[in-house]
């Protein structure tokens, strides 16, 4: 008989959270501290989302979306998940950048960049001041007109080698482009700006098996292999969820599920207004990504001065629609030293990553996804060669990701890696007001993505679902 996932669940719970990434972990640790009856309900045989990793014969293990994240995140997991979580956050030190503009390397924080803005690329030390200060006092209310290419073309008029340093990482970081908002860019360059980036030292598994063990402890029922197919609403409120072919009441819901996907398919248009409808429809998703999983062989090593993140390119310039072409010209590579995982085996591992985009994979034959995943391995194994010399000597085990991966996982349309474009966030703010009790907290809005972003719109979300259920007014 097939294991019941639900067994021993509640009929009737204050909150169901569907889906176990980090905004709905989040959200639920928060409401079970506070009190409420929490159920979480993850599709996937393991919470996480895309914060995740998988093991690989050999003691090797392979983190997908633990490369870097800004120094908030420190402060919001001491406050939202405890000491013995937040401990474990480290810098990085060691950023670099090789492209045919420019090779460096850097702690990726204001005084640093100051330095090579001035010294390096001989920028003026007051324009560098204004432009950094500029980014730091963007907030959501700001002009959301200008582009993030406008902001640059402002201050750093004709620079494309500066806007190469300034854009790259964060295209990387959440997806956004020159033509996005520039709002999207300031709130989070600064974010990284403030100290540099940071890591979670003991891999993403040990971070998911912490939070766990926090759930439990402040009385979250986290269930995983639970699909929700259904948010049941009757007049204007949420009532409930299917889930494996059962419904569970409830008196709110927060989905962690891709905001398209929630209001879509797991509620249903015919809910909403139709001019909320209509805004939902316009609401773009983000791009998707590529990636190449690389383990050394034990006892074969990769210096520590290679760096932690290397920004490589061999594009002339730096262009949006090179970065998302499937003929790859610029990878993220994260090296991952034992010190990762400090009480595991001795292993390192190279991660890279490239920003992709879905229509370049959806509709490939078997033979030809076949074909390009071994393509991707093989161009990705040659521009390492440069920074790892006799690479494919060292490595033992090579596999690749495609968007089709990251769909087939988080059930994320278009195998998006960063939610959705910017138009997404009010959109995802604002469906309280249509369906009392229903909200929605996930990657959307570019800024809402990462994992602080997610965590932080976790937490906003969990405030404004507790003040529901305690009767307190409902700030949306
Ligand atoms: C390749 C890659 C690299 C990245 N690198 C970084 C990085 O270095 N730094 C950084 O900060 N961020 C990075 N990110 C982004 C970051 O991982 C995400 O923004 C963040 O983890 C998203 O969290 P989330 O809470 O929005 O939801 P998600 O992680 O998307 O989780 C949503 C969850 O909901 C579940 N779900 C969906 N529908 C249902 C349903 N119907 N029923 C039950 N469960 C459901 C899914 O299975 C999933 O577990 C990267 C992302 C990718 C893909």
């Amino acid at each position: 008989m097939p294991k019941d996932f639900l067994a021993g669940v509640a009929d009737e719970y204050d909150c169901v959270v569907i889906g176990g990434g980090l905004a709905g972990l989040t959200s639920a640790n928060i409401l079970g501290r506070a009190g409420h009856r929490v159920l979480l309900l993850e599709q996937h045989y393991k919470l996480g989302g895309l914060a995740t990793w998988f093991r690989r014969p050999g003691g090797h293990i392979f983190d997908i979306s633990l490369h870097g994240f800004p120094y908030g995140m420190l402060k919001s997991c001491r406050r939202y998940w405890g000491d013995e979580i937040a401990d474990c956050i480290v810098q990085l030190k060691n950023i670099r950048f090789d492209n045919p503009m420019f090779s460096l390397t850097t702690t990726f924080n204001r005084e640093d960049f100051t330095k090579l803005l001035t010294s390096r690329f001989g920028i003026a030390e007051e324009r560098v001041k204004a432009f950094f200060d500029t980014a730091r006092g963007m907030n959501f209310y700001d002009d959301q007109a200008t582009t993030t290419g406008q902001l640059f073309e402002k201050f750093f008029p004709g620079r494309e080698d500066v806007v190469r340093l300034l854009m790259e990482p964060i295209t990387y970081a959440n997806g956004s482009t020159l033509e996005d908002p520039a709002i999207t860019y300031g709130i989070v360059f600064s974010n990284f700006m403030a100290k540099g980036v940071f890591i979670y030292e003991g891999g993403t598994d040990d971070l998911v098996t912490k939070m766990g063990r926090e759930l439990k402890k402040n009385g979250v029922d986290a269930r995983i292999n639970c699909d929700v197919t259904k948010i049941l609403t009757g007049p204007h409120r949420v009532e409930g969820v299917v889930v494996n072919g059962k419904v569970i009441r409830c008196r709110s819901v927060v989905s962690n599920s891709n905001l398209r996907n929630t209001i879509f398919n797991l509620v249903g248009e015919e809910a909403f207004d139709p001019q909320f409808v209509s805004d939902a429809r316009a609401v773009r998703l983000n791009n998707s990504s590529t990636q190449v999983y690389m383990a050394l062989k034990p006892g074969e090593t990769v210096d520590e001065s290679t760096g932690d993140l290397l920004f490589c390119s061999t594009a002339p310039l730096f262009r949006t629609d090179l970065l998302l072409s499937k003929n790859i010209t610029s990878r993220t590579f994260s090296f991952y030293y034992p010190r990762t995982r400090p009480t595991g085996k001795e292993r390192y591992a190279i991660v890279s990553s490239t920003n992709a985009n879905w229509s370049d994979w959806a509709n490939l034959s078997d033979e030809e996804y076949a074909a390009s995943k071994q393509d991707l391995i093989e161009t990705t194994l040659n521009a390492l060669e440069k920074y790892v010399p006799n690479c494919r000597d060292k490595i033992e085990h090579v596999e690749a990701a495609t968007p089709k991966t990251f769909h087939h996982y988080t059930q994320h349309q278009l195998g998006a890696s960063f939610g959705t474009k910017f138009e997404g966030l009010a959109v995802s703010r604002a469906l309280p007001q249509q369906i009392a009790g229903l909200y929605h907290a996930g990657s959307v809005g570019i800024i809402m993505s990462g994992w602080l972003g997610a965590i932080n719109y976790g937490v906003i979300v969990a405030n404004e679902v507790d003040a529901k259920l305690c009767g307190n007014t409902v700030v949306v």
